[in-house]
């Protein structure tokens, strides 16, 4: 047998043991919003129980770190997608639509990234497909991954249509959620609840599920607590957690910043 021929036989071998056998301890953050504070926490707390770090996009705007959250996601050499906040800063998205407040943080974080985090910013996709470990990944949703927002059974049955593998995970409405649909019966009730407070979910392999772990530096469910999930991909069991993190020194630092005081406030209430 001729070594070319031996070294293609011995690659097939290794990618179907890889899709086949092995698994990855997925670390799914979202949402970030430039808080180092909740990312520095989260990763802190899931020290060792990961093998790598997926983030949904929206790194930066709004809070008062966007350099040191790209920095931190490099250097964790983390999958990352990129965000409606992260393309506006990058001026790929334009901020006509963003509210008086968004937009003012906006334009001060347009004045702070780095070149080298713009740079980063711009070699980031707005979607994932990884066939081998079964799962897509999106900001917003599959029918439109920027800017669509999944906020209930109506609009996340247009994404659960488009799956191609058997879970799909979303970020934008940084609340931590799942839905989910049999995969054969796209006409079936669909079901769906949230992790206000984690929690921990087997996905069945029956069925198609869009899962939200929340939002790592900004919740808006009510509860300020940082959200992040880990995932197995093998044996597809999920878990959502909550965590403490120094909310007080995120607000501080958005105040000192001289970005809009509202935006610091509303860490305090998770809204
Ligand atoms: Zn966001």
């Amino acid at each position: 047998m001729r070594s070319a021929e031996i070294a293609l036989r011995i690659c097939v071998f290794q990618s179907r043991a890889i899709a086949e056998n092995f698994t990855m301890r997925l670390l799914l953050l979202s949402d970030i919003h430039a808080n180092k504070f909740g990312l520095e926490a989260v990763l802190a707390h899931a020290q060792g129980a990961y093998d790598q770090v997926l983030c949904l996009g929206d790194v930066v705007g709004y809070g008062a770190h966007p350099n040191e959250c790209c920095e931190i996601l490099r250097d964790s050499r983390a999958w990352c997608l990129r965000g409606n906040h992260d393309a506006a800063a990058i001026n790929q998205l334009s901020i006509a639509d963003f509210n008086d407040i968004a937009s003012a943080a906006m334009i001060w974080t347009r004045n702070q990234l780095s070149v080298t985090n713009i740079s980063w910013l711009e070699s980031l996709h707005s979607s994932l497909d990884r066939e081998a470990d079964n799962f897509q990944a999106v900001h917003g949703s599959l029918r439109d991954p920027l800017e669509e927002y999944i906020v209930d059974i109506r609009i996340a049955r247009y994404s659960i249509a488009r799956m191609s593998r058997g879970v799909c995970f979303f970020g934008h409405t940084h609340v931590a959620q799942w839905y989910s649909q049999p995969a054969e019966q796209q006409t079936a009730p669909m079901k769906t609840d949230d992790f206000l407070r984690g929690g921990q979910k087997t996905l069945d392999a029956t069925e198609r599920y869009l899962v939200n772990p929340g939002s790592c530096g900004q919740p808006r469910d009510g509860n300020p607590q940082a959200r992040y999930a880990l995932f197995d991909t093998l044996s597809r069991a999920l878990e959502v957690r909550a965590i403490g993190y120094p909310i007080d020194a995120a607000r501080a630092a958005i105040l000192s910043a001289g970005l809009p005081q509202e935006l610091g406030d509303r860490l305090l209430a998770g809204e």
